[in-house]
C-alpha cells in the first residue's frame, strides 16, 4: 500500500498540464540481479512506463513524456529496458542522451579524456585481476568496477583499491553506488540528465524515483511542484519513499490511471 500523501500527491498530478515522469532503472525498475545484463523490469512496471505516455491521436500534444534516467549506458539500458521508441533515454548519468526528435546524441571524448580513461581502466582492470568475482564494464564516458559477486571483503577491499588507485587524479571523477564504483572523464550527474529531460520535453512538472545515492543529484534539482520518489532505504532529498520495487509498480499504475483519465 502506498502512504495516503503520496496517493494525494500523485492524484494532484492530474490537472498539470505537461508532465515528465523519469525513473530510475536498477533497483528501481528492475531488482538487482548478478550479471547486470539479466536485469528487467517487474512486468507491471514496464507495462506502465510504456503505457503512461503512449503516443495519442496524431498531432495530439503529449500531457505526458516518459523518460529513464540511468547510469548505464544507453547501449545496456536499451538492452535491458527495452522501451518503446516514444520513451527519452538518459544514459551514463546523463552524459548520453537520446530523445525520439533528435535521435542519439553521441558523446565525443578529447584526447585528453581518452587518455585518462584509458590509465582509469587499467588501474580498474589490475583491481578486478586481484578479486574474484570482481568485474569491469565498459561506459563511452568511463568505466565501472562492480563488486557484487566479490564475497563482502573481497567487494569492500576492492573498492578501497580503486579508491585510492582513483581518487585525487585530476579530469577522473570517481562516483560509488551499491556495489560500484565509476570513474568518468565526463564531469555529469543525474542533476544534469535531469535538467536536459525538462528542457529536451518541455514539460513544467517533473516526477523522478530513484533508489541510489547517485540519484540524490536528480532529486536535488525537483521544485515545490514536482514529485521525488526515493525506493528504499538510506538517506534521501526526496519528498517521498517507497520500500519495495513492487510500491513502484503501484506507484505507476495509479499515475497511469490519473494521466490517462
Ligand atoms: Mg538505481
Amino acid at each position: 500500500m502506498l502512504p495516503d500523501e503520496l496517493r494525494a500527491a500523485v492524484e494532484n498530478l492530474a490537472a498539470v498540464p505537461h508532465l515528465l515522469v523519469a525513473l530510475d532503472f536498477d533497483g528501481t525498475l528492475a531488482p538487482f540481479v548478478d550479471r547486470p545484463e539479466d536485469a528487467r523490469a517487474l512486468p507491471g512496471s514496464a507495462e506502465a512506463l510504456a503505457r503512461l505516455a503512449e503516443p495519442g491521436a496524431a498531432g495530439a500534444e503529449p500531457r505526458t513524456t516518459t523518460a529513464l534516467l540511468s547510469g548505464r549506458h544507453l547501449e545496456s539500458l536499451r538492452l535491458v529496458a527495452r522501451p518503446p521508441e516514444h520513451v527519452l533515454l538518459v544514459g551514463s548519468h546523463g552524459a548520453e542522451r537520446y530523445s525520439p526528435e533528435t535521435g542519439d546524441e553521441p558523446l565525443t571524448l578529447t584526447d585528453g579524456q581518452e587518455t585518462l580513461l584509458a590509465a582509469a581502466t587499467a588501474a580498474l582492470r589490475d583491481i578486478t585481476a586481484a578479486f574474484a568475482g570482481a568485474r569491469l564494464e565498459h561506459k563511452p564516458s568511463g568505466v565501472v568496477l562492480h563488486v557484487r559477486q566479490c564475497s563482502t571483503a573481497d567487494g569492500e577491499a576492492a573498492l578501497s583499491g580503486a579508491r585510492a588507485a582513483l581518487d585525487g587524479t585530476p579530469g577522473i571523477h570517481v562516483t560509488e553506488g551499491k556495489a560500484v564504483l565509476e570513474a568518468a572523464v565526463v564531469r555529469v550527474d543525474k542533476g544534469v540528465g535531469l535538467d536536459w529531460l525538462r528542457r529536451v520535453s518541455g514539460a513544467g512538472t517533473v516526477v523522478f524515483a530513484g533508489d541510489d545515492v547517485t540519484d540524490e543529484h536528480a532529486f536535488s534539482t525537483l521544485g515545490p511542484d514536482d514529485l521525488g520518489l526515493k525506493v528504499g532505504g538510506g538517506e534521501t532529498g526526496a519528498e517521498f519513499r517507497v520500500g519495495t520495487l513492487a510500491d513502484v509498480t503501484e506507484f505507476l499504475n495509479l499515475l497511469t490511471s490519473v494521466r490517462r483519465l
